[in-house]
């Protein structure tokens, strides 16, 4: 069921509330060039009053999102909760861009929840807290294998330090030899 409120019964009366409950779907949602995929609907639920000149809606809800870490790049699970209150008119308000627009006597929460979605979104999302991610040398996942590059690379780093390796190097960078 997709989260469409028929507010006509409250617009009758000023101070009347409803409740709602719903599963809203939502596709697949590009953000910062990655794909986020929803595991499920996103499941709503909150009140919605007549203030008199606007509708206060108040709104619970939970998405299941396939996302990928940012470290070792595994897909991974991640439960969402957020909350959100929100104005609603039928007519904008210029100095108030706050307030939602809704049309006729029926409140599509579909893009309202898509927004509030995207700002609880994780920037950087890992896979778990202590993820080791990649290794930046040969790629490999640092939280199944344990690669040497690491060692060979402070090895080397060691080596330069000394001087007359320093000097041979500058030498040889000199002559545009590569080192
Ligand atoms: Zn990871
Ligand atoms: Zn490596």
């Amino acid at each position: 069921m997709e989260l469409v409120i028929d507010v006509s019964d409250i617009l009758k009366q000023k101070g009347s509330c409803k409740e709602f409950r719903g599963s809203q779907p939502l596709e697949d949602i590009i953000y910062q060039g990655e794909r986020i995929s929803l595991l499920g609907p996103v499941e709503v639920s909150g009140d919605i009053t007549n203030t008199g000149k606007l509708l206060v809606l108040n709104a619970d809800a939970a998405a299941k999102l396939l996302l990928h870490c940012s470290r070792c790049t595994k897909p991974y699970d991640k439960e969402l909760k957020f909350s959100f209150t929100i104005r609603l008119s039928k007519i904008g308000d210029p100095e108030d861009p706050d307030i939602f627009v809704y049309e006729g006597e029926e409140v599509d929460l579909k893009d309202i929840i898509l927004e509030f979605l995207l700002l609880e979104l994780p920037m950087r999302g890992q896979c778990s807290e202590d993820c080791k991610g990649l290794c930046p040398y040969c790629g490999c996942d640092l939280n199944v294998e344990q690669c040497h590059c690491q060692e060979r690379v402070e090895y080397q780093e060691e080596r330069v330090v000394d001087p007359r390796l320093l000097a041979l190097k500058k030498a040889l960078s000199a002559n545009g030899e590569e080192v």
